[in-house]
Order: C-alpha cells, then sequence, then structure tokens
C-alpha cells in the first residue's frame, strides 16, 4: 500500500510538474518542443513519438491542418472543392502523386489518408526497404482511392465511396525490381517478407487494412481506410 501511495504520488508531481510547464509554454514562457506537446500539429518527417497518434487526429479533423503538415513535410498538397452526391461526396481532398520518397500514379484522396500514407512511407515502407532490399521504394503501385460504390457483395456503401480509403497491389523498388501483392504474398523470400511488414504497417496507422489472408477479394492488394471500423486482417 505504501508502494502504491509513494507511485501515485510521484504520478501526480509528475503531472502537476507537466501541466504548469505546458502552461507557462502556452503563455510563451519558453518554446514547448513540438514532439512533446498533443496540442501541436505533427512534424510528419519526424520519428513517431507517444504522442504522435495524438497529434494525427488533428490531423485527420481538419483538411486544413492536414494541407498544411503535409506541405511541411515537402509533399505538394491542395485542397480540392468538395464534389460527388449523396452517399459519395467527397471532401477534404487533395491529388496525391507522392510521398516521402516514392511517387504514385495522382489520386484523388481524403487528405488525412495521404497524410497516414506518407507516415507508412517514410517510418515503415523505406526503412524496410533499405534493410531488406538496399533500395528505396520508388513507386507506389495502386488501384486508386475514389470510387462510388457499395462494398463487394454487400449493400452498404465502401469508404472508398468517400476517398476514406486506399488500395495498394504493390510496390516498384529504385532498379526497376516489383514486389507484387499477387505474386509475392505469404512467399518465404524477402519479398515476402517486405510485405508482411508492408501489411502490418498500415495496420499501425490505418483503423481497418484487409490483405490476402483476409478473403480472396483482396489476394492482390491490401485495403486500408480510415472508417469507424477496426481490423487487421
Ligand atoms: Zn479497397
Amino acid at each position: 500500500m505504501a508502494i502504491a501511495r509513494r507511485i501515485g504520488g510521484t504520478v501526480l508531481v509528475a503531472a502537476a510538474v507537466f501541466a504548469a510547464s505546458y502552461g507557462l509554454s502556452r503563455l510563451g514562457a519558453f518554446e514547448w518542443p513540438r514532439r512533446y506537446d498533443p496540442l501541436a500539429l505533427p512534424d510528419l518527417t519526424d520519428r513517431p513519438g507517444i504522442f504522435t497518434g495524438w497529434q494525427m487526429k488533428l490531423v485527420d479533423a481538419d483538411a486544413a491542418n492536414c494541407v498544411f503538415a503535409l506541405s511541411r513535410a515537402g509533399v505538394p498538397a491542395q485542397l480540392k472543392p468538395s464534389h460527388g452526391g449523396g452517399s459519395c461526396v467527397v471532401e477534404g481532398a487533395i491529388d496525391l502523386a507522392r510521398l516521402s520518397v516514392a511517387r504514385l500514379t495522382p489520386e484523388e484522396t481524403r487528405c488525412a489518408m495521404a497524410a497516414r500514407l506518407y507516415m507508412w512511407e517514410r517510418h515503415v515502407l523505406q526503412p524496410a526497404a533499405q534493410r531488406l532490399f538496399n533500395e528505396p521504394v520508388a513507386e507506389i503501385l495502386h488501384f486508386g482511392s475514389y470510387s462510388c460504390r457499395t462494398k463487394r457483395r454487400r449493400s452498404s456503401m465502401s469508404e472508398h465511396a468517400t476517398a476514406n480509403a486506399f488500395d495498394i497491389s504493390g510496390f516498384k523498388l529504385r532498379s526497376g525490381r516489383i514486389v507484387s501483392v499477387k505474386t509475392d504474398w505469404s512467399k518465404a523470400t524477402d519479398a515476402g517478407k517486405f510485405l508482411f511488414i508492408a501489411r502490418d504497417g498500415l495496420c499501425e496507422w490505418f483503423n481497418l487494412t484487409l490483405s490476402p489472408d483476409y478473403n480472396a477479394d483482396h489476394e492482390d492488394h491490401f485495403h486500408a481506410d480510415m472508417g469507424w471500423r477496426r481490423s487487421c486482417r
């Protein structure tokens, strides 16, 4: 009990010190490191830290925040006017043509999707490609984001209907080598290993990730979205 009380006391003191100094920094007394500021927009180029998940929610919630964060990371991002009707309204979207290193065939997607793809590409994909292939991913191959349609064999709308999803089919390395979900998935090769890392990385950054492990509809791509459903399959 005495130990529990002592730990509780230490946590309270630490919280009070954090709150007091954070308050002083908000008043302009000194510069609080952005990395440790839960109310700051994330530096997407920075290695993810304990507050990154929280900071990314500010990016998800406001397309202007998102465009600012992406632009600061060097990704050309311009907000497009809302369009579409019924269940297929797209809001807060940009045309995404590149991430930190890899480019992609330009695709309209919600800015929040683009920012999360950036985090995944920069902090998961590129390091893994360097480790396994000793070269970067030059291009992300995809089947697109926006498509006004229902989920396959169901009546409910797909997250693709609002550009809130992205389908990734493979990767082209700088040497031209292709790593493909359709042909390399679950193989005991570096390409197979890379795809597992890529899929698990999507799970870290997106609410829902579906791979060939999920069903035959996904045998040739990874689906990632920011809808309400949470799963990593
Ligand atoms: Zn999809």
